[in-house]
């Protein structure tokens, strides 16, 4: 759907295995910019291509037009077919993007890059003053969703420097499939920071109840309950998650401050 009048978003749809075969529906937003330079953020998982192509085509314009693909970071679900890219063999990485850089997207549009670590310590966040509207990957926390960073205290820096930033208008979330805009936009990530801080609560709470030899696990179990969350969502990337809070000192307050 058009977000924008350059920006583009697809709900792209896909399953995890779990070892017990259980299969779980999950989705991951791409998002394409058709400028002069039709660009891709992110590129969903393995087998996504067929889906961007189409939506490309749609637009009349053609898959190999695609100039630019840019990546918010290095997770499966966002790199996942980079034939969208290339329609054959691996793809060389071209550029690392850090804070501050600003990249050309022709006609007079661009992107300009927001390091915002702490769901993965490379994250990136993507800004288009001209459309106002803020890709902010996988940083946000999105209450309702497995919790997934490796370090509470980046991404509450990192929240801090989205909120700061002037002329954001429309967030793409990557873990929401819904878009913000206006003063939702600061309103949302608001929402985030509080569903952080409840987590760093529970966390604590559990820890205190269990007691002696409480397992990260067992930590974990306690919060989803809290939370609502399947015990199934218990993978690896959540219980880093809930270390990375064990490993927070002090706690953090309760309320957004
Ligand atoms: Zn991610």
């Amino acid at each position: 759907m058009r977000v924008t009048e350059h920006v583009h978003s697809l709900l792209l749809h896909f399953e995890i295995e779990m070892p017990g075969g259980a299969r779980i529906p999950c989705f991951v937003p791409a998002y394409v910019i058709d400028t002069e330079r039709l660009t891709l953020v992110d590129t969903g998982v393995k087998s996504s291509a067929d889906v961007i192509f189409r939506y490309i085509e749609s637009l009349g314009r053609r898959p190999e037009d695609i100039d630019l693909v840019i990546h918010t970071h290095g997770h499966f679900d966002h790199i996942g077919d980079m034939r969208a890219k290339n329609t054959s063999g691996s793809v060389k990485v071209e550029g690392v993007l850090e804070e501050g850089v600003k990249i050309d997207l022709g006609g007079g549009a661009g992107i300009e890059v927001l390091h915002t670590p702490g769901h993965s310590p490379g994250s990136v966040s993507l800004f288009m003053p001209g459309e106002g509207a803020l890709f902010c990957g996988d940083v946000l926390p999105e209450p309702g969703v497995l919790p997934i960073y490796e370090d509470v205290r980046q991404t509450l820096e990192s929240l801090d420097k989205l909120r700061a930033l002037r002329g954001a208008e429309i967030l793409l979330s990557k873990l929401s499939d819904q878009i913000w805009r206006g003063e939702n936009v600061a309103g949302h990530i608001d929402a985030g920071e509080a569903y952080l801080r409840r987590i760093d609560a529970l966390v604590r709470r559990a820890g205190a109840e269990i007691g002696e030899g409480a397992t990260v696990k067992d930590i974990g179990a306690r919060v989803f309950s809290e939370l609502g969350l399947p015990g199934a969502g218990l993978i690896p990337i959540v219980l880093t998650s809930i270390a990375a809070h064990l490993a927070l000192k002090p706690a953090l307050e309760s309320t957004p401050g």
